[in-house]
């Protein structure tokens, strides 16, 4: 199993924000910007395009509806959505609340935060999302 399937089976711990049966999403945890999420199917898939149209429809459906309570807990312009990366072997959509173009720049450096406020955030987000 790769990484994020670990993440999703709950074998390693991360700061979930929100989940369905399908699909999961969690804190990164080297982020641009307080709130930047990760969503990944629970499926092992590495590249999303191999992904059939009515997975990626739903993986869409349930990103949005994790941008809304990101855009709620964490007030900003737009929530950015940027699939990029060959770190990680497994599909996943970065979700960034951006005020600024310049909150999207995957070079800047990235904010490195306590324990207690990775929870926090996710809290936050989670609470939006199943309001
Ligand atoms: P990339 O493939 O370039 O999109 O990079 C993978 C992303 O996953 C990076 O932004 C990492 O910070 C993030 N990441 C890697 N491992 C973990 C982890 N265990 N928990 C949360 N985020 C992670």
């Amino acid at each position: 199993m790769d990484i994020f399937s670990k993440i999703a089976a709950g074998e390693i711990p991360s700061y979930k924000c929100a989940e369905n049966e399908e699909f999961y999403a969690f804190l990164d945890i080297n982020p641009l910007v307080k709130g930047h999420t990760l969503v990944i199917p629970r499926r092992e898939v590495d590249y999303i395009f191999d992904m059939e149209d009515d997975e990626i429809g739903r993986y869409q459906q349930f990103a949005k509806k994790v941008a809304k309570a990101i855009k709620e807990a964490f007030p900003c312009v737009k929530v950015a959505e940027v699939v990029l990366g060959l770190e990680v072997p497994h599909a996943h959509i970065h979700l960034i609340p951006m005020q600024s173009e310049a909150d999207v720049d995957f070079k800047r450096e990235k904010l490195s935060l306590p324990k207690e406020e990775f929870q926090a955030i996710a809290d936050k987000i989670y609470a939006a999302f199943v309001k």
